[in-house]
Formats: structure tokens, sequence, C-alpha cells
């Protein structure tokens, strides 16, 4: 379903994106993943299981957080820490952009809404719980110009749905969480985060139930 400004309240001056599953349909992507990541796939699987058990855990900054990250991926496999930050950042980080630029595009009405938000006057923040967020929107061909402000949760200190990631937005944007509207394809990262900071939030396929 196509989301259009028909989601904004009067009271909505800033729009929050989630990025993957939400700008572009990212079915198919774990077997993409392994097709190029093949040989990696114990340290695809770490991560997957590690980024569960760090849902919503706020660190307080970005290199407290990925220090703590990378230990804890590297504890369930036979890789040291070192060597996991180092493949996390040159390998899978880049491997999830060349997944995208190859197999998949921005939905249809991304392109159309980022343009009637700023003709509102309606700000528009990319959050995306991984990494390499500017680099994955360029792999989608989208202008990062259409975008206020594109960040990683993780750059905040965190993952989704911690709260505190809603804060620093609102703080960055000059205005309240409550005045934003957070769009993502997820109840249990976008859907919690917005709600526990009484943002609206709009589910990806449902925009027409903003809650
Ligand atoms: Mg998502």
């Amino acid at each position: 379903m196509d989301i259009t400004t028909s989601v904004l309240t009067p009271n909505t001056h800033v729009v929050v994106l989630d990025l993957d599953g939400t700008l572009y349909n990212k079915s198919g992507m774990i077997g993409e993943m392994m097709l190029l990541g093949i040989g990696q796939w114990w340290r695809l699987l770490a991560e997957r299981k590690t980024r569960k058990a760090f849902r919503g855990q706020y660190l307080g900054c970005e290199e407290l957080f990925y220090s703590t990250y990378y230990r804890a991926i590297a504890n369930r496999t036979a890789f040291s820490e070192k060597y996991i930050s180092n493949w996390y950042q040159n390998t899978y980080m880049p491997m999830m952009v060349e997944v995208i630029r190859r197999w998949h595009q921005p939905m249809a009405w991304v392109v159309p809404f980022a343009k009637a938000c700023h003709e509102k006057g309606v700000k528009l923040v990319v959050l995306s719980d991984y990494g390499h967020a500017k680099e994955k929107l360029q792999a989608l061909g989208l202008d990062l110009q259409s975008f206020d402000w594109v960040v990683s949760a993780p750059e905040l200190g965190g993952l989704k749905p911690a709260p505190q990631l809603m804060h620093h937005i609102a703080d960055r944007m000059g205005v309240t969480p409550q005045q934003c509207l957070v769009i993502g394809d997820r109840e249990d990262t976008d859907g919690d985060m917005a709600r526990a900071v009484n943002a609206k939030f709009c589910l990806v396929g449902l925009c027409n139930n903003v809650t």
C-alpha cells in the first residue's frame, strides 16, 4: 500500500522512517546474503542471534555499543572481537549494501512522499538499526538530499526500540517526540519505540491506521 501525506496530522513535524523492509521490500534478502556470503554463514547466524539479544538495549554511545556488540558476536564464534569488528564493517555491511544494489528497489511511494513532506515543511529522518544507512539509500538509487538526517541506531548508542533513540532525534530536529510520526515495518522495534515516547506510529501496509 502506498504511503501518502494522509498519514500526517497537523501535529506531525518530523517523520522517522525505518529503512530495511520499509523503504524497500527485503523479502529474499536472507537467501541473497547467504549467496554472496557463502562460507560466512556461521558469522551471519551469530550476528542475527546477537542482534536479537541486543534488541532495545541502549549503551549511551556508538563506541561502547559496537565494542560490546562485537564482543558478543565473537563469543558466539571462534573469532576474536577485532576480527568480528573488521568483518562487520568491511565485509558484512558492504555485502548488505551490494545485495540491495543488485536486487532491490525503493518502494514506489518513497520519492513522492519525501517530496510532499518537504512541500509541507515536514522533516524526514531515516533511522536504521544497521550501519551503512547512507550507502544503502544510495544503493537504492535514492538522493540523500531527500532526507534531513540519515542516522543509524548504533550511531546513537543502541538498537530499537530504545526510547533514547527518539529523544536524540527529537532534540536534533528541535521538536518533541510527540511531534514525530514513525513509519516502519515492525511492531516490536519501530512500533514499540514510537509508543515508548508517545509518538505516532504507522505500520507499513496498514498506513490508513496511524496509532
Ligand atoms: Mg525494518
